[in-house]
């Protein structure tokens, strides 16, 4: 058959409340034009973030049942941790309440004042954690990443000439490097198995140890499965298996390909390593039979594990992320192709042409898209990367202005995604009558959590001027 269902039927539902444009510019209104200030319940199809917001499975509410909370010692933790060593084949497996707190660890122990961390690109928290310890953060993505219209299937790749590079230049004071599948903050995009060889090559060579950000693993597995030569007979497990067998360890969050709504882990191989994690462990998450996960939690992870290792479930999560992509760049709407793994991705700088980045066309667009439709995005553009020059106080603009639409996982239907296809090309339609954004007031930092905006009226449209809500 061609079509490809949603390999699932629903069993519990949770209502949308429907709302008005009146109401919608009125919500965003009193948000200052920051959807990350709006009420949850005042969106429609909430595309903010594929973390921690999808749906678990009959199994998964079964396992939660079965969590078992004692402080020590608890089956839940066993189950989970032989969940973990079967799927990635890694023999140390610490628990903790999100990846975040997965990387602070990591970083307590591999960070510090003069040390360099390269990575394909660092998502924003692991960024955070290596910076606060002191240590320089590099990112080193492959040069096909840029190009927002190439259809290169691996554009999370490393750049392995500028890692050669920076452990020539920078010898000891690269502790380890890291590659994060997904490449998230690149767009969603995944890594090839042989760029990884190449990069466990180029450590091995250097004798520096290698991490996976693996938030995303499965996602990219299913991708390398169906672009990487010679990778389409394989089974996802397999691949997955190999992918982590190139690996010193991993940090995950399980609010990702884990399939649940809290969690996360650290898995190494050395032991001395893991002694000293659990250390730490203890003093900031919890016994390292927990580490600040509640027993059912870490039930429901294990569960969620071989979930997402199945096929079919792979084969419709793609497809409803490809629907979408292809459905808009049939229309000429600016995406980023080809499709990444979690997230359709607008280009809003071609959205937008007439708005300078200074004036945040991804933002402009945002909020487009949700008084239009009730569709909440996120930009990653000049707003939320950009930032301001310590000396000349200069604004400095981030090198590409995307609107994110992340897919939750299991959550919508194909009907959600069609609606989402008709309100982007509704807005394409009026892209002409639209002017950008300012900064009301902001802090210099994360700017776009907390900020208040303003819209401005498009110069090129006096005519529609009096469309904008003030
Ligand atoms: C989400 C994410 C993290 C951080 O995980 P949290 O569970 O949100 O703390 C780290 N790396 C990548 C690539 C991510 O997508």
């Amino acid at each position: 058959m061609k079509t490809i269902i949603e390999p699932f039927r629903i069993k519990s539902v949770e209502p949308i409340r429907m709302t008005s444009r009146a109401e919608r510019e009125e919500y965003l209104k009193r948000a200052h034009w920051n959807l990350f200030s709006l009420s949850a319940r005042d969106v429609i199809i909430d595309l903010l973030t594929d973390s921690g917001t999808g749906a678990m499975s009959s199994e998964q509410w079964a396992a939660i049942m079965r969590g078992d909370e004692s402080y020590a010692g608890s089956p839940s933790y066993y189950r989970f941790e032989t969940a973990v060593r079967e799927i990635y084949g890694i023999e140390h497996v610490i628990p903790t309440h999100q990846g975040r707190a997965a990387e602070h660890l990591l970083f307590q122990i591999y960070g510090g004042e003069g040390r360099v961390i390269p990575n394909n690109t660092h998502f924003d928290t692991t960024r955070a954690n290596a910076e606060k310890s002191g240590a320089t953060a590099l990112d080193f993505p492959c040069a096909e990443s840029l190009d927002t219209e190439s259809d290169f299937p691996f554009k999370g790749n490393m750049d392995l000439e500028a890692l050669r590079a920076c452990l020539d230049s920078n010898g000891e004071a690269v502790p380890l490097v890291m590659v994060t599948m997904t490449n998230n903050a690149g767009g969603g995009q995944p890594v090839s198995l042989s760029n990884l060889k190449a990069v466990r090559k180029l450590c091995d060579q250097y004798e520096v140890p290698l991490f996976i950000d693996a938030c995303r693993f499965a996602e990219n597995a299913y991708l390398i499965k169906l672009s990487e030569a010679g990778q389409e007979g394989r089974e996802l497990k397999d691949i997955a298996l190999e992918i982590f067998s190139m690996a010193d360890g991993c940090t995950m969050s399980a609010k990702k390909d884990g399939m649940v709504n809290i969690g996360g882990f650290i898995a190494v191989r050395d032991p001395d390593l893991a002694r000293e994690l659990r250390e730490r462990l203890v003093v900031t998450e919890g016994f390292s039979t927990y580490g600040g996960m509640a027993g059912r939690d870490l039930d429901a992870v294990a569960q969620g594990l071989h979930e997402v290792l199945r096929e079919d479930y792979q084969e419709y999560r793609h497809a409803s992320i490809t629907y979408v992509v292809d459905r808009l760049h049939q229309r000429g709407i600016p995406v980023v192709i080809p499709a990444g793994g979690h997230a359709v991705f607008i280009d809003a700088k071609r959205f937008y042409p007439k708005i300078p980045w200074s004036k945040f066309p991804g933002q402009a667009l945002a909020i487009e898209l949700y008084l239009e439709g009730g569709i909440r995005s996120c930009e990653i553009g000049s707003l939320m990367l950009g930032g301001t020059d310590e000396e000349s106080g200069a604004a400095i603009p981030a090198a590409r202005e995307l609107v994110r639409l992340a897919i939750p996982r299991r959550t919508y239907t194909q009907s959600h995604m069609d609606y989402v296809v008709e309100v982007i090309e509704s807005v394409w339609k009026g892209r002409d009558l639209i002017g950008g954004v300012e900064i009301v007031q902001a802090p210099r930092v994360l700017r776009h959590f907390t900020g208040q905006f303003r819209r401005l009226p498009n110069s090129r449209a006096p005519q529609a001027a009096h469309a904008l809500p003030h």
